[in-house]
């Protein structure tokens, strides 16, 4: 079958792969001159099913407020005339009870259990390397109270039967040695032993060139301007600024940009661009670096070992697709990494970046089929894209064939919008 897939950020290229694999004949569409070269290109690099939660859930509008107060903020709303920004930001509201929570944590953990699974899978197939390390997550807590809170965490790690390792001080600088420099600043810490961490960049570099072997073609350079549609036929081309393109299957994967693409075709998509901002270090003490990933639950800031640099990423800010570097947010970077891992790295040698997770208010994912049978999505990742990526590149893969999915589709799909 000949498979077009728009976009070749993790998702595409990661679709595009699996897809290959199973013997189709397929293409990416991809503005940029090489793949992930947007939201893909820097996040902070943890594959963590430990940490598939949506952020809406209960207790978050009241520390939403607490947030926007503090110095550092984990989260930023830049007051816009956006409606796409305010009715995301309602519907996310209306996701925070503890039903709605509990429903989207579910979907958002079975997908990435099984990404997991696809993605040690896929390391062993081919022996893909992209700085990936083995040593778990670890989120680090300031205070007593923090440290106590995790009593709810705890319970929903143990219903969906996720290993966890609840840290003293000690415990916690056993896996981070760089941190007993700092003991004082923290109380203790969660950590999540089946976690991983890699460069998502790296990874969707070398799983390109992969697909390429497997013959897959990539355009780069291509701008898509529109997806052609006919009632009776559903989709019959893609307008780019390089001609028309057809097949027999379309698969969106344009990350924050999807929405806007599928709108003429009647898909209401609540996809919207969620900025975020990461530093990356070069290391010049390896034993003051972190070993794995440390997430300071404070700042919810994530600093990550990637080979021989420190990648300190996070940060939420609501200000539609602007995509300016914002002094401030590199200052709260900076602070953290600088704060638990000061001989690690020079922040002042450090490259800014920034990049949209394409959210949706429930946290969860869209894949899979749409009611036009030959269009396809695979979008809506969030802060989870990297650590969804193979599986939802298993799964899409499955679908196009015809084969039942590895996992429940209930729930993941654009049907629970009504699209
Ligand atoms: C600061 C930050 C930290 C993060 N940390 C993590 C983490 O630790 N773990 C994790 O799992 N996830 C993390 N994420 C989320 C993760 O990076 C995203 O979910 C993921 O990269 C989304 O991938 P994608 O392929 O859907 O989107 P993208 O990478 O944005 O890919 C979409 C592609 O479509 C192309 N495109 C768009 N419009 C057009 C068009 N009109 N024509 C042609 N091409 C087009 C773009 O150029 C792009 O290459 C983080 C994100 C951020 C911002």
């Amino acid at each position: 079958m000949q498979v077009l897939i728009l976009g070749s950020g993790v998702i595409g290229t990661s679709v595009a792969y699996y897809l290959a694999r199973a013997g189709h004949e397929v293409t990416v569409l991809e503005r940029q001159p090489a793949p992930a070269l947007e939201t893909s290109f820097g996040n902070a690099g943890e594959v963590s099913p430990g940490y598939s939660a949506p952020w809406a859930g209960p207790g978050v509008p009241v520390k939403a407020i607490k947030w926007m107060l503090m110095r550092h903020s984990p989260l930023v709303i830049k007051p816009m005339l956006d409606p796409a920004m305010w009715l995301w930001g309602l519907a996310m509201l209306r996701n925070c009870t503890q039903a709605r929570y509990e429903i989207n944590k579910g979907r958002m953990v079975r997908l990435a259990e099984y990404s997991r699974d696809c993605l040690k899978a896929l390391r062993a197939d081919t022996g893909i390397a992209y700085d990936e390390r083995m040593q778990g997550t670890l989120q680090l807590f300031r205070t007593q109270q923090q440290l106590d809170g995790t009593s709810k965490d705890v319970e929903v790690l143990q219903a969906s039967g996720v290993p966890y390792q609840l840290l003293d001080r000690e415990g916690c600088v056993q896996y981070e040695p760089a941190l007993a420099a700092v003991k004082q600043k923290f109380v203790g810490g969660l950590r999540l032993p089946g976690d991983e961490t890699g460069d998502c960049f790296k990874f969707t570099q070398a799983l390109a060139r992969l697909a390429q072997a497997e013959g897959v073609r990539f355009r780069f350079g291509v701008n898509i301007q529109a997806i052609e549609h006919d009632a009776g036929k559903g989709v019959t081309a893609v307008r780019t600024d390089a001609g028309n393109f057809t097949a027999d299957r379309y698969v969106v994967a344009l990350g924050s940009y999807s929405p806007a693409l599928v709108k003429p075709l009647g898909i209401a998509l609540p996809v919207y661009p969620v900025k975020g901002f990461s530093i990356t270090v070069p290391i010049t003490d390896a034993g003051g670096a972190p070993e794995s990933t440390v997430m300071d639950e404070t700042f919810k800031v994530a600093v990550t070992r990637l080979g021989d640099r420190i990648r300190v990423g996070g940060t939420a800010q609501l200000s539609g697709f602007d995509l300016r570097l914002d002094a401030s947010r590199r200052d709260t970077l900076e602070h953290v990494v600088t704060d638990l891992f000061p001989r690690g790295g020079n922040v002042r040698d450090a490259s800014f970046w920034t990049g949209l997770r394409p959210m949706t208010p429930d946290g969860t994912p869209v894949i899979g089929a749409t009611r036009i049978p030959n269009l396809m999505l695979s979008t809506g990742h969030g802060t989870l894209g990297w650590t969804m990526a193979a599986g939802t590149g298993r799964v899409m893969a499955d679908l196009i064939a015809g084969r039942a999915p590895g996992i429940d589709m209930d729930g993941l799909t654009v049907a629970r919008y009504g699209g």
